[in-house]
């Protein structure tokens, strides 16, 4: 038995003799609003064979199948069906498969997940499939290539609303149970991965967007926005519409190319796995992008960034697609970089890139750096691999490089080549190459130096350091000025790179602005001389990356790295300091500054930083250094600092601002000593207060959580809470407070929920991962740390590969960071050997982190 996996090469195979003419598929829900746990599918595939004769298979994954039919021929179930393939011999040129199975519904978000609202027991549905969890729905040929039109069909209780990619045809028809039956259009021809269901009770909000076409024609776009009905009080669909409409005007001025899948629904949905997926005409997103409780103003640039992500897709992915998961980044390196560049050029969120620059890229240089980094064109041997491939190199080094690509061909030239990109392969299947075919045209820079850009950047994985190199005469003048260019042994690749080079001087209000800015490309070599900055005095601040061109790691010289230390919070330009934020940041995770000095710059500099995402990337990233780069002997003292400096800026916060909520969920999450702790109470009792704060639900359960994790809460407490936010939401977070409880049975308890069951959903298991391991109560999940070798294997075997995921990383012993910890990681690595590749990938990864946590610690004990 093959198991659920599938090669490239099967997939290679079975695409060279097949082509797809359409699929029917009869999918009757009625059965969701019991406890069976099953749904009929019922699937007429209609396909070609070039090669008459040759066997093949489907792909199927359900727990039963009635009956198996081709080409007129009842097959056995029992002999052509194994779990998770069925076996097509012996095919005809022209074949009908009609396949009917009873399918299950998912409680972990792969295939169709069902899920049962605690306000109103509602019942709600939607699919989520990529890369190959279609077949856990209605079978098929699941592989990006073999794309065909789909007409889905849906029969739901009366009382719910449908959708699919497509339209319905009309109104549904009424069967004899009352339960109604919707038929959706054919799609257009697209891969099984982007087929797409949402039924339930939804709210719908909608609106419309029209457009005239440059030939006269008017192009209209119904719009839809949809949510559980019991979060329509906050669902704030006008800002969707708005982001949606802005959206689509951009990417029809760029693309020139005419949105091709009729309407345009957004459905938020609940215990969603991911941000979001690219659906056409159907786009999923994860419900917490409504918000129930007051957020930042970066959780809303966040949202408006992915519904452009998933925009950019329609055309980069679902109207051309790659041909297997190694060009991957394809779609996902573009629609990340369309996300931010259409976010700043189309909408009002103008942080785009400041964010891009400081969150999204810390997400490549950690990934980038781990042994199992990959070149952003990834060798992707089958399904497993491409699971894991939806990583940091995929996504944000993708993007990142295409920004640089920007800079090199330019703007111009890289809008056209994608504008020839999708006349020419419109509802086709490309390679790279086939991108790189239209760039060597529209950038004059000829084939092969394309072929040499790829090579550099997109076939050799690592990240660069650049580093300025000064000397300087009696005078203060530079007399020399060079990039030095270094890379990690194991991956040695020097690159070209475009780059802007700032210098920055104090003017005498104090601030640090910018005197001068040379652009050049520095040589994919070890040293490259700036001859330009000859002459000129010696800036405070040098920044080799200025203006975020290229990507790498940006590290200063002696002069500038003491102008941060007195004045990083003085540069006046967000994306200048937002760089040094970054760049600070990577020092301290490669032990080259001590991480206390690093929480040290957050206190001094954080409560004056404006731009809201990166203040609360600050906070994240302190939290870390203190749970994991802080030497163990100064751990107290760090936290304790933290806290009064978290608390000092929560009071120093203009009443009701961004600032103080970020500040306030900041000190409630670090938050320790007796005072601390009071306040927290006295915060939630609403005996104490802070002008301009409301304590809402989300900063309740932050506030509770604390106070549980540190024993001055408890079942009480967190019983009456959930009594007060009966929801989704308010389950979730009673769940991953609970588990954070410090008692050792808490622990035992949560052990076996995750690990030793299977009836939690992906989202409650994902809470009780959450509270599990806390960084106050490491003496108390050390017991943890054998168990969790020993039982690896079993997980990765009976779970399936998003839950898996979640245990292997959530519970991996990182606490515990010590020589030991890492010997049995080693020792573990050694012994299974054979264990699966994926598998292997995750925890060589979770080793890595902890061998850097050990050697940060190492350096702030210095
Ligand atoms: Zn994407």
């Amino acid at each position: 038995m093959p198991g659920t996996n599938l090669t490239r090469d099967e997939a290679r195979e079975r695409a060279r003799i097949l082509a797809v003419d359409g699929y029917a598929v009869e999918l009757d829900l009625r059965s969701a609003l019991g406890d069976s746990g099953r749904f009929r599918s019922l699937t007429t595939l209609r396909f070609r064979c070039s090669e008459p004769g040759a066997d093949s298979f489907a792909d199927l994954l359900a727990p039963h199948v009635r009956s198996v039919t081709l080409n007129g021929r009842e097959l056995d179930p029992a002999e052509v069906f194994d779990g998770s393939r069925i076996a097509l011999p012996g095919l005809a040129a022209e074949n009908e498969l009609i396949v009917d199975a009873d399918c299950a519904y998912s409680h972990t978000g792969e295939g169709l997940h069902r899920f049962v609202d605690p306000v109103d027991g509602e019942v709600y549905l939607y699919t989520q499939y990529e890369p190959a969890d279609a077949r856990r729905v209605f079978a098929n040929f699941e592989q990006p290539d073999l794309k065909a039109p789909f007409a889905f069909s849906v029969t739901a209780p009366a009382h719910w609303e449908a959708f699919s990619n497509s339209a319905a045809t009309g109104a549904p028809e009424q069967n004899d149970d009352r339960s109604l039956t919707w038929t959706f259009a054919p799609t257009q021809r697209i891969s099984t991965y982007i087929t797409a269901i949402v039924a339930g009770p939804y709210h719908v909000d909608r609106d419309h967007y029209s457009r005239e076409l440059p030939d006269g024609t008017t192009l209209e776009i119904p719009l839809g926005a949809m949510c559980r009905k019991s979060l329509a009080q906050y669902f704030d669909s006008d800002e969707i519409f708005t982001v949606t409409k802005q959206g689509l005007d951009f990417f029809h001025e760029e693309f020139d190319y005419p949105y091709p899948f009729g309407k345009y629904d957004q459905a938020f949905v609940p215990e969603y796995n991911i941000g979001a997926m690219e659906n056409p005409g159907c786009v999923t997103f994860r419900e917490e992008f409504i918000y129930r409780s007051k957020v930042t103003e970066a959780a809303y640039e966040s949202r408006a960034n992915v519904i452009l992500h998933e925009m950019a897709h329609m055309w980069f992915g679902d109207l051309v697609t790659m041909q297997w998961w190694d060009d991957l980044w394809l779609k996902e390196s573009f629609a990340d970089f369309m996300g931010a560049f259409s976010q700043v050029a189309a909408t009002k969120y103008q942080a785009g890139w400041i964010t891009f620059a400081n969150r999204r890229k810390a997400w490549a240089y950690r990934q980038d750096q781990l042994p199992t980094t990959h070149p952003i064109t990834a060798d992707i041997r089958d399904l497993e691999d491409a699971k894991l491939n939806f990583d940091g190199i995929t996504y944000a080094k993708g993007a990142a490089v295409l920004k640089q690509l920007v800079a090199y061909v330019g703007r111009d030239a890289f809008f056209e080549g994608a504008r020839q990109y999708f006349k020419r392969h419109a509802f086709g299947n490309t390679t790279l190459d086939d991108l790189l075919a239209v760039l060597a045209g529209t950038s004059g820079r000829g084939a092969e130096a394309m072929s040499e850009w790829s090579r550099s950047w997109l076939q050799t994985a690592g990240v660069n350091a650049l580093t300025p190199e000064l000397t300087v005469d009696a005078e203060g003048r530079i007399t020399d000025f060079a990039v030095l260019q270094d890379a990690a042994a194991d991956h040695p690749t020097l690159r070209p790179h475009r780059v802007a080079v700032g210098l920055y001087d104090l003017t005498e209000d104090g601030r640090l602005v910018r005197s001068k800015r040379v652009e050049l490309d520095v040589r994919a070599e070890a040293r490259t001389a700036v001859p330009e900055l000859v002459g000129t005095p010696r800036p405070a601040l040098v920044l080799v990356n200025d203006d975020d061109l290229t990507y790498c790691k940006m590290r200063f010289d002696e002069h500038s790295l003491e102008t941060l230390r007195t004045s990083l919070g003085d540069i006046a330009d967000p994306l200048a300091r937002a760089l040094c934020w970054s760049a600070v940041w990577n020092m301290t995770r490669d032990g080259l500054m001590p991480a206390r000095d690093y929480l040290d710059l957050v206190l001094r500099f954080a409560g004056r930083e404006t731009d809201i995402g990166v203040l609360q990337q600050a906070h994240a990233q302190a939290r870390l250094s203190l749970e994991q780069y802080v030497a163990p002997e100064g751990r107290e003292a760090a936290a304790r600092a933290v806290a009064e400096g978290a608390l000092t800026e929560l009071r120093a916060a203009l009443p009701g601002s961004d600032h103080q909520l970020a500040w306030a969920r900041y000190f409630a999450q670090t938050a320790n000593g007796d005072a601390d702790l009071r306040l927290v109470e006295g915060l939630l009792a609403g005996t104490a207060r802070i002008d301009g704060l409301d304590v809402d639900q989300e900063l309740r359960w932050a506030l509770l959580q604390t106070l549980v994790a540190s024993g001055r809460a408890g079942d009480a407490e967190l019983t009456a809470e959930l009594q007060r936010d009966n929801t989704a939401s308010g389950k979730r977070l009673e769940t991953a407070a609970r588990a954070s409880a410090p008692d050792a049975a808490t622990k035992a308890r949560t052990w076996h929920a995750v690990v030793e069951t299977d009836e939690l959903p992906n989202a409650l298991l994902e809470a009780e991962i959450a509270g599990f391991q806390q960084a106050s109560q490491r003496e108390l999940v050390a017991p943890y740390a054998e168990p969790y070798f020993e039982v690896l294997e079993k997980v990765w075997a009976e779970r399936s590969i998003e839950i898996a995921l979640r245990i292997v990383n959530g519970l991996f012993p990182r606490l515990v960071s010590t020589e030991a910890t890492l010997a049995r990681t080693d020792l573990w690595l050694t012994e299974q050997a054979d264990a699966a590749p994926a598998l292997r990938r995750l925890v060589r990864e979770c080793r890595d982190d902890l061998a850097r946590a050990l050697r940060a610690q190492a350096c702030d004990a210095r």
